[in-house]
């Protein structure tokens, strides 16, 4: 018994539906699952609008997943338990969606001045359900057209940051992401903080959030131990979980691979006073 704090849906740039990965996620066991989609929180509401929550046999947390703006970092923060109907929290998430149209929009098109031969509808079409359209969707894409083996290598050639058909994107800043959060009645989570890549950083932004994701794939054991002690000293609560995407995804290969305890995940939900339970 398990649970499992951070995964995505195919309403962003997961592959699973909602429901799919709720039975997934019951079929394996896992008690606790929080689906923490990027950018949208439409995932959640779609099963919650389809008489899917709250379900007797699991344990669902509403979340969402933010990018914030940072020069240097990959600063994402989780806010977990919000109020999916909350005003301040669709105005920004309606901000950010727009921006990702934009920036689509751009890309596709140096993409196109480059001689690739991809168009939007192709990458829309693929992109089914997702609310949240990013680079995720167009490098599948150019995988399926033969311009590169994997959405690895279209991201590292030519998607990433500091590559040919790299565009910026607005992001909300750290503060902000953190103010409509708790608005929304939820709490931030800082995740992955070992992909942040600064422990200056991740201290500071440790006096801001509610949380921190102390579990997570790449995380060595040396990483959860300073984490742990960061956690306790900055009185955060504990979180973890694996960053599923389904069959994109960046360290695990199936739900269920990387999981964190029935306790943790129990400690962690009832301090969050749960809203379907
Ligand atoms: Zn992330
Ligand atoms: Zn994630």
């Amino acid at each position: 018994m398990a649970g499992d704090l951070h995964t995505h849906t195919s309403f962003s740039d997961g592959s699973f539906a909602p429901e799919e990965l709720v039975a997934a996620a019951k079929k394996i066991g896992l008690n606790y699952l929080g689906i923490t989609d990027h950018d949208t929180v439409d995932g959640v509401r779609h099963l919650y609008e389809n008489g899917h929550l709250p379900d007797r046999n699991i344990h669902i947390i509403p979340g969402v997943e933010l990018s914030a703006n940072h020069p240097a970092s990959e600063v994402h923060l989780v806010g977990y338990n919000i109020d999916m109907y909350n005003a301040a929290l669709i105005e920004m998430l309606d901000k950010i969606q727009e921006a990702r149209w934009e920036r689509f929009s751009q890309i596709v098109k140096t993409l196109q001045d480059k001689k690739f031969a991809i168009r939007e509808t192709d990458i829309l079409k693929t992109a089914d359900t997702s609310r949240s359209i990013g680079r995720a969707h167009i490098a599948r894409a150019l995988v399926k057209i033969g311009a590169f083996k994997s959405v690895r290598e279209a991201f590292d050639k030519m998607l990433a940051k500091g590559q040919p058909a790299y565009v910026e994107r607005y992001l909300p800043e750290v503060d902000e992401i953190i103010d409509v959060i708790h608005r929304a009645g939820g709490k931030v989570v800082l995740a992955h903080p070992k992909l942040v890549g600064d422990n200056a950083l991740v201290e500071t932004l440790c006096n801001k959030v509610d949380g921190l994701e102390v579990y997570y794939p790449c995380h060595s054991p040396e990483d959860v131990a300073y984490y742990s002690s960061l956690a306790e000293e900055h009185n955060l609560m504990i979180t973890g979980g694996s960053d599923f995407h389904g069959t994109s995804s960046r360290f695990v290969k199936s739900l269920g691979e990387f999981t964190i305890s029935d306790e943790l995940a129990a400690k962690f939900s009832s301090s969050l006073n749960l809203r379907f339970d």
